[in-house]
């Protein structure tokens, strides 16, 4: 096979790619050699800022198909009808650790999809946990603190997590879940997703419903033990990458069903459980989970940093169909995600190649800024209103108006708020073992933790359920 030239990055042809230019056989070099400069330049540029959450992560793309018929509550085209298919890609990942922490240890793992639909992407930016541990946005960075270094040690800090969690009883459902077996999923292929914030559908004849998404894997949920998952991170920090990457190569295609729970809109009001609160799960009794498709992923990606690491999810981007809700946390997400990628990647991060709408894009009116890669809009107008047919607004696709009340101010969120019931149902949906596995390990996360802030968290482990707190404090010696 003939084999191409090397060239610089302008094309011009490389005549030395093994030997600087020198003088002399022992050097000195010389500065006019820019194909090194240009080596040693470009490879000082090759990273770029890791997430500041979900920084470790691995990604592939896929199928949606539409199994069931949800026009009714959604006009969204994506569900238009039975048999429909839209290309995908997902990116799975761990939430606290670096770029380079161990796939296998206690953390939640974000599930995020885009779904190149016909009227834009739609991003379902989701973890595989149905709730958070805070409910407004104002905690956001706090918490991450906690789950990052101490400022001093450079050290994770079990000191800072307790002691924030102890204070902020409505992070207790979803330390519950981090704790217990789902908290060291086996691999990605074998662990739920979930939308967690309450969205919105808007059907045909502009009816809202509030709706939460469900994605649940058809491997089956597997789970590794505590000991498995430290010993793992040992021996095979990357055992989720590969083994999604493994099994995609494999033609082994993981598969999820895809759930939807519709609350027709006015329900939210006199729901006994507050409908826009990202700590709380809508009980299926109460809203039974309502089948939709099957997400399927079949191809890897070509190249890891095109595809999965600049690969950009936010939920701000929906289609007509699907809207969002007055959930605090999802408001904030609307603004930090995109803000994020602004950062990360530039402003023109919608260009790249994983992150471009496969529909025709009307394009807005904004233009250039850094790395602008296509045709930056051409000779085309770039004002509007304009007189010579550049494009415009269609009020077809607004959303019904939301009624809103209520004075502006700073509300108590933890006012009148039940963190404990639904903390408590989970423990008690677990079996004894189950139990007994959840108590060990938030035992063993606590055991340096100082008594004040354990006497702290215990209550709240009691007030979900007497056990649940007694088995801690038995476990860590404490009446
Ligand atoms: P259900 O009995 O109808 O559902 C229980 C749910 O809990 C199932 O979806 C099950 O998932 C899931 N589950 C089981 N073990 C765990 C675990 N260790 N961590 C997280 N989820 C787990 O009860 P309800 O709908 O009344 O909910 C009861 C509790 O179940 C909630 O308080 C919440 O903690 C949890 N839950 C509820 C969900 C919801 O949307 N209603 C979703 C997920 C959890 P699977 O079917 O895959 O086994």
């Amino acid at each position: 096979m003939a084999t191409k030239t090397l060239t610089t990055t302008s094309g011009n042809p490389v005549g030395d790619n093994q030997n600087s230019l020198s003088a002399g056989r022992f050097g000195p070099l010389a500065l006019e050699d820019y194909h090194l400069i240009e080596k040693l330049a470009h490879f000082n540029r090759e990273r770029i800022p890791e997430r500041v959450v979900h920084a470790k992560g691995a990604g592939a793309f896929g199928t949606f198909t539409v199994t069931h018929d949800i026009t009714q509550y959604t006009k969204a085209k994506i569900f238009a009808e039975v048999g429909k298919k839209t290309d995908l890609v997902v990116r799975f990942s761990t939430v606290g650790g670096e770029k380079g922490s161990a796939d296998p240890v206690r953390d939640p793992r974000g599930f995020a999809v885009k779904f190149y639909t016909e009227e834009g992407n739609w991003d379902l930016v989701g973890n595989n946990t149905p709730v958070f541990f805070v409910r407004d946005p104002l905690k956001f960075s706090d918490f991450i603190h906690t789950q990052k270094r101490d400022p001093q040690t450079n050290l994770p800090s079990a000191e800072m997590m307790w002691d924030f969690w102890s204070l902020s009883p409505e992070s207790l459902h979803q330390v519950t879940i981090l704790f217990s077996d789902r908290g060291t999923p086996k691999s990605y292929r074998h662990m739920n997703g979930y939308g967690s914030h309450t969205f919105s559908f808007i059907n045909h004849a502009n009816e809202r419903f509030w709706v939460k998404f469900h994605i649940k894997t058809a491997q089956g949920i597997k789970n590794n033990t505590a000991e498995q998952a430290t010993r793992l991170a040992g021996e095979n920090p990357n055992d989720a990458t590969q083994d999604l990457f493994n099994a995609i190569a494999q033609s082994d295609f993981p598969r999820w069903k895809f759930y939807v729970q519709i609350m027709p809109e006015h329900e939210a009001t006199n729901y006994r459980i507050p409908a826009f609160d990202l700590t709380k799960v809508w009980p299926h009794k109460d809203y039974p989970l309502i089948e939709v498709g099957i997400l399927e992923l079949n191809r890897n990606p070509d190249n890891y940093f095109n595809d999965v690491e600049q690969a950009a999810y936010s939920p701000a981007n929906i289609v007509p169909g699907i809207g969002f809700s007055p959930d605090k946390m999802l408001q904030g997400r609307l603004f930090a995600y995109a803000d994020a990628h602004r950062y990360r990647l530039g402003i023109n991060y919608h260009l790249l190649a994983v992150n471009k709408a496969k529909s025709p894009t009307v394009c807005p009116y904004t233009r250039d800024g850094f790395m602008r890669c296509d045709d930056n809009g051409g000779n085309a107008v770039n004002y509007e209103p304009n007189s010579v047919g550049g494009p415009t607004q269609d009020p077809q696709y607004l959303e019904p108006p939301l009624a809103l009340h209520g004075d502006l101010g700073h509300y108590d969120h933890r006012q009148d708020n039940d963190d404990y019931s639904q903390a408590g149902d989970l423990f008690r949906l677990m079996d004894s073992a189950a139990q007994q596995r959840l108590m060990d390990n938030i035992a063993q996360s606590m055991q340096t933790v100082s008594r004040d802030i354990v006497q702290r968290q215990l209550k709240h482990f009691h007030a979900a359920d007497p056990a649940y707190g007694d088995g801690i404090a038995q476990r860590l010696g404490i009446k």
